[in-house]
């Protein structure tokens, strides 16, 4: 199975590698910056034009928005607006200029109804303080040193890695892996290395083929398994966050820069920034290896696994909550699960936003109307279940694997198992006992307040 993988590793850059790359990376603005100004003058000057009737053929030429358009464009300026072009290497301006002829595509393709999510805003300009430093390369000399610390990149030459790049090293020479790009950043105040690597992969299959893990992803822990596990939320963001919240508040302290005074920043606000920036890459850094170890233990394990689809982006609008759902980085162990059940030779089950996992009775399938987010036990009215309330969502979510496949068609996606969880949650609640005995008056309770006494009768 071929895929396309990144291998990451942290960078020791000497000084003055460090002031090489980022010049590169500034070369990389400034061809940024440089092409997207043109292309707003051309738009502008079109317009205006078009305002005093200019006929269409005899406007001003427009600018191509391809990359091979705007990098003809570039050459042929570039011996005037960056006369010091050839310090640096020519993959640092392409860096630059495929970021905008993506964004402007982005825009383009946004505004024409042709891509899906959110509007995308029109490219801005790269400012220097705020970018982060990047610069890819795609062509030329790029592999792993023979013991496996350093690499070689085109015109930066031989950088010293952090940490061993063994297991890169070990595909490239087995012949299972292909570099296709490397890009070297500054995140966190660390500068790495990242190879984008198409990948042979063996097959796999996971260690138990015909089992089947409901995940209910909460906020008290960070996975509750049907197996009955509980996976405890690494909860490094609160434990660091006094940590944050004083570097912050000595960052306040010190004179940091203002555009309208145009105030420079003390040194000793560039070196607070600098620390809170690390503190915060640490937190993601612990998050990220958490998530990381539950997602692969998982897929290797379990042939199946079912999650529940997450409105992430509703729930970031409920302030409150906002914070811990972030942290517990809910669409990231979906993203993780979705291809690492791919490469080993599971599949990831997922199911729809409204399916009532945390609301459906495990053991009978009654469905409570109302079930209040502190309520931390399920209580089941109908077959007098109790239950923790997580364990109950993740084995609602394991037994609509099983409906699934009766139902025995369509894709492995969603949808198949929604329609399913939709019918079963209707049924249900017509058996409930209570709701017979309002039946035989000839009437449907309405959902709401009547549904909620019935329950308190059954009892
Ligand atoms: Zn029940």
């Amino acid at each position: 199975m071929k895929t396309i993988q990144a291998y990451r590793y942290a960078l020791d850059l000497t000084p003055s590698q460090d002031r090489y790359v980022l010049a590169h990376a500034g070369a990389a603005r400034v061809a940024h910056n440089w092409a997207l100004a043109r292309v707003k003058a051309v738009m502008g000057q079109r317009a205006a034009e078009r305002t005093y009737g200019v006929p269409d053929e005899r406007l001003t030429p427009s600018l191509s928005w391809s990359l091979a358009g705007l990098r003809r464009a570039w050459n042929a300026a570039k011996p005037g607006t960056a006369p010091w072009w050839p310090e640096v290497s020519k993959e640092a301006f392409n860096t630059g200029l495929d970021a905008l002829a993506r964004a402007l595509k982005n825009w383009a393709d946004s505004r024409n109804g042709k891509r899906a999510g959110r509007p995308v805003g029109f490219p801005r300009f790269k400012s220097r303080r705020r970018t982060t430093p990047s610069v890819r390369f795609t062509t030329g000399a790029i592999r792993v040193e023979p013991g496996r610390i350093h690499v070689v990149l085109p015109r930066l030459g031989r950088l010293k890695l952090h940490e061993s790049a063994r297991k890169l090293a070990r595909r490239l020479e087995a012949g299972t892996a292909r570099i296709l790009s490397a890009t070297v950043r500054r995140d966190g105040g660390r500068w790495h290395v990242s190879f984008t690597v198409e990948v042979d992969r063996v097959e796999r299959t996971p260690a138990r083929t015909a089992s089947v893990v409901g995940v209910d992803v909460g906020i008290k822990h960070l996975a509750v398994l049907s197996t009955g596990e509980l996976v405890d939320n690494p909860r490094h963001f609160v434990t660091a966050q006094a940590r944050l919240r004083a570097l912050g508040r000595a960052l306040s302290r010190k004179t940091g820069p203002d555009r309208r005074t145009g105030q420079r920043p003390s040194k000793r606000w560039e070196r607070a920034a600098a620390r809170l920036g690390t503190a915060h890459a640490r937190v993601a850094n612990l998050r990220r290896d958490g998530l990381h170890k539950l997602t692969t233990r998982l897929a290797r394990e379990y042939g199946t696994v079912v999650v529940e689809d997450l409105n992430v982006t509703g729930m970031l609008a409920n302030r409150r909550l906002a914070r811990h759902i972030a942290d517990a980085g809910f669409a990231e162990i979906r993203r993780q699960l979705a291809y690492k059940t791919q490469w080993n030779g599971g599949r990831l089950l997922v199911a729809d936003r409204w399916y009532p996992s945390s609301k459906t009775c495990s053991g009978c399938g009654a469905v409570k109307t109302k079930l209040a987010l502190r309520e931390r036990e399920y209580e089941c009215e109908t077959c007098g279940l109790v239950i923790n309330r997580d364990r109950n969502a993740s084995l609602n979510l394991a037994a609509l694997a099983a409906e699934f496949d009766t139902a025995g068609s369509g894709p492995v996606a969603g949808r198949g198992a929604d329609q399913r969880t939709r019918v079963r949650g209707q049924v249900a609640a017509k058996r409930q006992p209570g709701t017979a005995q309002a039946g035989q008056t000839g009437t449907v309770p309405p959902q709401g307040g009547t549904a909620d006494r019935v329950f308190t009768k059954a009892h």
